[in-house]
């Protein structure tokens, strides 16, 4: 039965619920769709990591004296992308927590 590959649009001969002309562009037709599928998931665990490396460096910096709310604000951080918040509302970026001290300062709270 003559066929048309979803993936690459090739005329092919194939059984009749056959889609693709080969394993390979059936991978890749699946696989575009889970990054479709997944692309917000995936941007929001792109930006956590992204956060979590820069907390962790200026911690190596500072470890946990005060910073200014400057210095936070340079950082470029996606305030949104947490992984978790403490019970007083402090937002965590994988074992680092950012610390409100005051209005012009955080701190970095490094948890095991
Ligand atoms: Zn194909």
């Amino acid at each position: 039965m003559e066929k048309i590959c979803k993936q690459c649009d090739t005329v092919f001969q194939g059984r009749k619920n056959q889609k693709y002309c080969t394993t390979k562009c059936k991978a890749a037709f699946n696989n575009e769709r889970a990054k479709e599928r997944d692309y917000y998931l995936n941007r929001a665990i792109r930006d956590l990591k992204e956060n979590k490396k820069t907390l962790g460096d200026v911690y190596k910096l500072f470890g946990s004296e005060v910073i200014s709310a400057t210095l936070i604000s340079k950082l470029k951080l996606n305030f949104g992308a947490t992984s978790t918040k403490t019970l007083n509302g402090h937002c965590c970026y994988g074992e680092y927590e950012l610390r409100r001290v005051d209005q012009n300062h955080y701190r970095i709270i490094k948890h095991k």
